[in-house]
Order: C-alpha cells, then structure tokens, then sequence
C-alpha cells in the first residue's frame, strides 16, 4: 500500500512539476537568481542531493534475498556506473562558481530518496522470483535497455565533459558556444543523454517505478533545456539557428 500510494503521489507531483518548469526556471546554474533563500556551493548541493541514490539502493540490495542473483547484481552495477560518477565525481570537476539554492538541493534530496526506494525495493523485494532471473539477460527488453542506457550514458558524459572544457581552469566563469558531438543538433546533448539513459533503465526493469523515472527525467529536463535554448538564443546573436533545444530536428 506504501509503495503504491507513494508511486502515485510521486507521478502527481511529476505532473505538477512538468507544467511548472515551463514556467520557472529551477534556480540554479545560468538561471540562478536571488529571492530563493540561502545557498550552498553547487559542487556541495550536488553530492549531498545525489547521495541517497547510492547509499538507499546498496542498502536495499544488501537487505534483499537477491543479492547472489546475476541480474540483481548487473542492475546494482549500471545504476552505480551513473551514480558513482554523478554523485562522487563529476561535482568535483566542475568548472562554475556558482552556488544553489538549499531549497533546490532539498527537493533533490527528496526525488532521490523517494525515486531511489521506488526502483530499488521493487527490483530487490516486491518484484516475483521469476521476474529478473537469468533468462531476462537474453530478453529483448533487457538487451534494448542496456543498449539505450550504455548510449545515453556515453551521449550525457561526452557533452558534460565539452561544456567543461568551455571553461579553462582558474578562469572567471562566463559561458562559451559550445561545440562537438550532438551539440551539433541540439543545446543540452547531456539532458538528452540523461533522458536515453532512464528510457533504458525503463525499459531493461519493465516496471512502473522504472516508467516513473522517465517520466521524472523528463519533467525536470525538458522544460529546462527549452530555457537553456532561448538563454543561447538571447545571450548570442551568431547562435547556431539551425541547432533545436534537446529533441534533434524537432524541438
Ligand atoms: P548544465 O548544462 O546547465 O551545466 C553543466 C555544467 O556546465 C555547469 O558547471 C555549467 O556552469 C557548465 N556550462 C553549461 N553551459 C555552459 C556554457 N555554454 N559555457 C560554459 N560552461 C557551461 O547542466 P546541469 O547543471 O543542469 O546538469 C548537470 C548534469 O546533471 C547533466 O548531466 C544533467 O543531465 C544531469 N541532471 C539530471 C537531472 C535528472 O532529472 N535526472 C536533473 C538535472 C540535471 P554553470 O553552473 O556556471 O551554469
């Protein structure tokens, strides 16, 4: 009853939060502004808001029956190739000086626990015994999934790692056209990578926490690369005209 109480008021809540995010821009990075109450650095906002998704998903599996199961065991992996990187690294390599809101970091901090129980309990607990045995290593599903999840991940670390070259270290951060890769098509190749990963994630776990979480990615990361979009736009007259926001071609 929790599990599926909080799965619906988490699909609400990402409902409410698609339409919103088209009219504000989550106040961080480029679009941070005052009136948001205190900040803390963006490097710090971002390890404590992604820990949960670390320690809450170890925890769960450490708990479960399942843990000498193969399939577990390559869910644990995947989701700690990103969020090992997310959490543990790729904070420490940013290039920005900017600071984010404490009320930004806690709602992260909120999404990655309920998000991270959500997808973690029902793999490792809830899911029946035939589900994520052996033979879903050979299922379609899973191969697609892994497939998507392993060129998102490529697609959102590639453009991550170009956006952080626009910036010399020790450099006053300001903010460069950015070149290479899909930024060819589009201004936010890594919101477009972070969203092929969980649409892969969705697909190799084939359950509605999973469906969920693609749908979240996209809430969140939609509407902010249409803002990201018309900020180039405004911010440089020789912008690309041909690139689109996140979708290549379309939008
Ligand atoms: P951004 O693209 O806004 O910024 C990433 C970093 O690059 C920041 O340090 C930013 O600096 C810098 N940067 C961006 N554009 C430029 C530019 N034109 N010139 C110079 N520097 C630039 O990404 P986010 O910070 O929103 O997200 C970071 C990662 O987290 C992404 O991989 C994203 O996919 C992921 N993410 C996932 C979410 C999810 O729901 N799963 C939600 C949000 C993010 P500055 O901070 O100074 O602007």
């Amino acid at each position: 009853m929790f599990y599926y109480g909080l799965l619906i008021f988490s699909a609400v809540v990402a409902s409410a939060i698609l339409i919103l995010l088209f009219f504000i821009s989550a106040p961080y990075g480029r679009h941070h502004r005052k009136g948001w109450g205190y900040t803390i650095s963006s490097k710090w906002g971002w390890v404590i808001m992604e820990f949960p998704a670390i320690v809450i998903f170890v925890v769960l599996f450490a708990i479960s029956d399942r843990k000498a199961e193969l399939v577990p065991i390559v869910l644990l992996v995947l989701w700690l190739a990103h969020y090992v990187q997310r959490d543990l690294i790729f904070p420490f390599f940013l290039r920005t000086n900017k600071r984010m809101p404490v009320l930004i970091m806690f709602f992260g901090l909120i999404f990655q626990t309920s998000n991270t129980y959500l997808q973690a309990r029902w793999i490792y607990h809830f899911a029946n015994s035939e589900a994520y045995s052996t033979s879903w290593l050979t299922d379609s599903r899973f191969i697609i999934g892994v497939i998507f999840f392993i060129i998102g991940y490529i697609i959102n670390r590639h453009s991550d790692l170009v956006l952080r070259e626009l910036r010399k270290p020790g450099e006053k951060p300001g903010y460069n056209i950015p070149f290479g890769g899909l930024f060819k098509f589009v201004s936010s190749p890594n919101y477009l990578g972070e969203i092929i990963i969980w649409i892969g994630w969705g697909i190799m776990v084939w359950n509605w926490a999973g469906l969920l979480f693609i749908f979240w990615t996209i809430a969140n990361l939609l509407p902010r690369a249409r803002s990201h979009h018309k900020w180039y736009l405004d911010e440089f007259p020789d912008y690309p005209k041909e690139r689109k926001a996140i979708i290549p071609f379309l939008f």
